[in-house]
């Protein structure tokens, strides 16, 4: 078993250690929660200081075009682009994770309006934003939302048939941590002649994404989980090359046009993904999503060509696996299950672990030592869940063996068990 001064040799070893001081982290935490929203980077507070004191206070209107304020969507794209296997020109960074789907949804399904096939196919396990968004939409359009269940994508029973329009997954799974095969699974949906839109929210900066070489059609992601841009930062779409031009819009606002600042009474979309843009584009919060973006670019110093990814994944599947090994060592008989798979090609960059009582107690107990990570609510199928997500750009071995050690106290001493770890806050 891997011992405390293994996992300090482990971080002496760590090319990627120093990235860690990019971040400011509050003294004392561990944090386990950048999965659900990235920590501070160091850039930040000046950054967004500046935008507002220098470019909005005293260029007021000027900066929109003397400090670039204008092309920051396209601008941001080009370098969540680098993280996600996309190239220039194909990504904008623009509202929320939620809206973007919308819009993405949408287009996916103006598409196979002719090709009468009527069902959308997801995942009874998606993130319930995603559910919901799919099931409004596919009522408008007069489409059917067919849930499925992990694993019935796969062999001669597959959903995957001809009436199938879209299939929606999210890549990496939020509550399980399990992660698709996303060039197997595009290639199996074109097969049948569906669309793919892929959520990259549990991805985008946490694992290696190949949109184009998957053949991806539509892909959406997350600014303020592992990409650290700041509580409900700007979200990002991406459209295949083959579909840009084409795809139409829904809501048709004057950011996404042709020429925004001819005024014209007509919509005409802007050419390729710019027309993903609805409204006036919110400057600070793009800022401080630029400073996040960087935290994580610049691990490509580390990799050169492969690209920041490709460093930063080989560091997450230590850490998770250390992890792993430790929990079930050390808490072996505690009553907790591994729910994220054990197999590199099928695991994002978080760790859940599953019991049958307790989750949120523990999870509570374990913040309140300065241990963040999640919980998320079980239901008749689906059992409670310990969330712990692993962030290589701040996360050390030593922190690993640390959380391992609360986790071990809190259950070997009964402490969740106490009333207040046991009332339920608002947010989980
Ligand atoms: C976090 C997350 C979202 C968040 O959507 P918002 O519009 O930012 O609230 C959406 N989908 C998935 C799969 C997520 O994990």
């Amino acid at each position: 078993m891997p011992t405390l001064e293994d996992c300090r040799a482990l971080d002496a070893q760590d090319p990627l250690r120093a990235l860690r001081d990019q971040f400011l982290i509050p003294e004392g935490v561990l944090y386990l929660d950048g999965n659900s929203l990235g920590v501070l980077p160091k850039a930040a507070p000046a950054r967004i200081a500046e935008v507002v004191a220098r470019e909005w206070g005293e260029g007021l209107i000027r900066s929109w075009n003397t400090a670039s304020w204008f092309d920051l969507p396209q601008r941001l794209g080009d370098k969540v682009a680098r993280l996600i296997g996309a190239a220039p020109g194909e990504v904008v960074c623009t509202d929320s994770t939620s809206v973007n789907l919308y819009k993405v949804l949408f287009a996916a399904l103006s598409q196979q309006k002719d090709s009468g096939r009527k069902l959308v196919v997801s995942e009874r396990s998606n993130f319930p934003t995603d559910l919901y968004i799919a099931e409004s939409l596919c009522r408008e359009r007069g489409f059917t939302l067919k849930l499925i269940e992990a694993g019935e994508l796969q062999g001669p029973d597959s959903v995957l048939t001809d009436e199938v329009a879209v299939l929606m997954l999210t890549h990496v799974n939020y509550r399980t941590g399990a992660m698709h095969d996303m060039k197997a699974v595009t290639a199996a949906a074109h097969a049948a002649g569906a669309l793919t839109v892929w959520d990259l929210a549990h991805s985008a900066g946490a694992v290696p994404v190949a949109l184009n070489e998957s053949n991806a059609d539509y892909a959406i992601g997350c600014g303020y989980k592992y990409l650290n841009g700041g509580p409900g930062a700007p979200a990002f779409a991406w459209v295949h090359t083959r579909h840009a031009g084409k795809f139409e819009q829904p809501l048709s606002g004057w950011w996404g046009h042709a020429a925004p600042f001819e005024f014209t009474p007509h919509y005409r979309p802007a050419p390729g993904v710019a027309r993903y843009l609805c409204g006036t584009q919110p400057v600070i919060a793009l800022a401080g999503l630029e400073c996040g973006l960087d935290t994580v670019l610049a691990a490509e110093s580390f990799n050169g060509a492969n690209g920041a990814m490709a460093a930063l994944r080989a560091k997450s599947l230590a850490l998770t696996d250390l992890f792993i090994q430790l929990v079930e060592e050390r808490c072996a008989g505690q009553g907790l299950s591994l729910v994220t798979p054990r197999e590199h090609a099928r695991r994002g960059s978080q760790v859940c672990l599953s019991r049958d009582e307790g989750a949120y107690a523990i999870v509570q107990a374990l913040i309140a030592r300065g241990v963040i990570g999640d919980y998320r609510a079980g239901d008749s199928q689906m059992p409670d869940i310990l969330r712990f997500g692993f962030t290589p750009l701040y996360l050390g071995f030593e922190d690993v063996w640390n959380s391992v050690e609360h986790l071990v106290q809190v259950l070997e001493t009964g402490e969740w068990r106490r009333a207040e770890f046991n009332r339920k806050n608002a947010v989980t």
